[in-house]
């Protein structure tokens, strides 16, 4: 039986509601048994390093925290820069990524995320990662590989059902099933012309048939769509979560609030090739119009009140692990969000996509206590998760090495 307390100047939940100032949290084996906001006669007495006999650990100037999800990672990926270096870890062997990808997952638990979902890659290298180290400190949702048409978009994360197989078929002939299903639904955004849609990788009932068999196998189905016909396709035929979404248009916003359907809007992938010159003034031009149109798109749906479970596509270019969850945050605060709506994005909301809301995302009396301490007011989120001053998982402090993401490397 262990018992302790932790005093915040101001708590968000990650539901969404409004921020708490002055919170007293008690843990107790590891979970949150009570939260209490003490007056001003009881705060006098906080502060001491003890509370009613038991240890107290004091943060009056800091913000209080679940502990954050990233839905959208290519563990097998890097998010460097370095174009030579993105094409030749595209035929790294397994022995080769699994330390890269050890080290991915720990950059991300010191900058606060303790759990994400892998979108894919060609080896299935995070899938099997993951089996053999089942007690990875971050927990990770897997889509092993993702599935593709002939032909189309996706061979550095997918590949394609066999030959003469059907989409449904291949999903449930898979020998190395996952927790997810991805599929590929459309090509990639083109930064020649704005705004230029991709026909749908697969039809409706492809789709339908395939949603069904992934259903029946009790795995969530995550479906990378830009443009409308693409994500219409993915929404009617009723996957969980739509990936991207770029240019999906108002009619899918209103399908997707109706059917709670997640979205993850990956807009940061958009600013890091914004900001990458190298490849030309037109094309860094076209990607900060892409931006500009996803933020309108995300704007509308926080109206329209589709769930954001913010994803961010690390392991892209420019989309560094880790450190690219703060920076897709700050995006939604740009689309209009709340700081407390912008969190929920990435708590509650992604612990319900990954099948989490049991471990993560929501503190309240009875839910592990997984949280961070970050410096600064509530309203100085989502920027001050650079300033992370501990990370607590069930109850226990890690190491200030281990929390302080500056010090962290990879
Ligand atoms: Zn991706």
């Amino acid at each position: 039986m262990s018992k302790s307390y932790c005093f915040a100047g101001w708590l968000i939940d990650g539901t969404g509601s409004p921020v708490k100032k002055d919170v007293l949290i008690c843990v107790e084996n590891g979970l949150v048994s009570s939260l209490e906001f003490p007056g001003p006669e009881e705060l006098s007495r906080l502060g001491h390093g003890e509370f009613s006999g038991f240890t107290l650990e004091s943060y009056p100037a800091s913000t209080l925290l679940p502990g954050l999800i990233d839905c959208h990672v290519h563990l097998a990926m890097s998010g460097k820069r370095d174009q030579k270096l993105r094409l030749r870890q595209l035929r790294n062997e397994f022995e080769q990524n699994g330390p890269l990808i050890h080290e991915r997952i720990e950059k991300s638990l010191g900058l606060g995320i303790m759990a994400v979902r892998d979108g894919g890659d060609v080896g299935g290298h995070a899938l099997r990662y993951i089996r053999q180290n089942a007690h990875s400190r971050v927990l990770v949702k897997c889509a092993g590989k993702g599935w593709r048409a002939p032909g189309r978009y996706g061979r550095i994360i997918g590949r394609t059902p066999e030959n003469g197989s059907t989409l449904a078929e291949s999903i449930k002939a898979d020998c190395a099933p996952a927790d997810h299903v991805k599929i590929l639904n459309s090509g990639i955004n083109s930064l020649s012309e704005f705004g230029r849609e991709t026909a749908p990788q697969f039809d409706r009932d492809e789709l339908g048939e395939a949603f069904r068999q992934a259903r029946g196998l009790g795995r969530k189905i995550m479906v990378h769509a830009n443009g409308r016909l693409p994500v219409e396709f993915a929404v009617e035929a009723g996957c969980d979560s739509i990936e991207h979404g770029f240019f999906m248009g108002e009619d899918n916003l209103k399908k997707m609030a109706d059917r709670q359907i997640f979205w993850a809007p990956t807009a940061f992938t958009m600013k890091a090739l914004s900001a990458d010159t190298a490849a030309g003034a037109e094309q860094a031009k076209t990607a900060s119009m892409i931006l500009e149109n996803q933020l309108e798109q995300m704007s509308r749906a926080r109206e329209l009140g589709v769930a954001i479970a913010s994803g961010t596509d690390a392991g892209s270019f420019g989309v560094r692990h880790g450190l690219a969850l703060a920076e897709e945050l700050k995006l939604m605060i740009e689309a209009g969000f709340s700081v407390e709506e912008t969190i929920r994005s990435a708590t509650y909301a992604g612990a319900r996509l990954l099948g989490l809301d049991h471990e993560l995302g929501r503190l309240c009396p009875g839910m592990p206590a997984n949280f961070l301490v970050v410096s600064g007011p509530a309203s100085d989120l989502p920027g001050s998760l650079a300033d992370l001053e501990a990370v607590y998982r069930r109850g226990e402090k890690m190491t200030p090495r281990a929390c302080n993401g500056r010090a962290v490397h990879g």
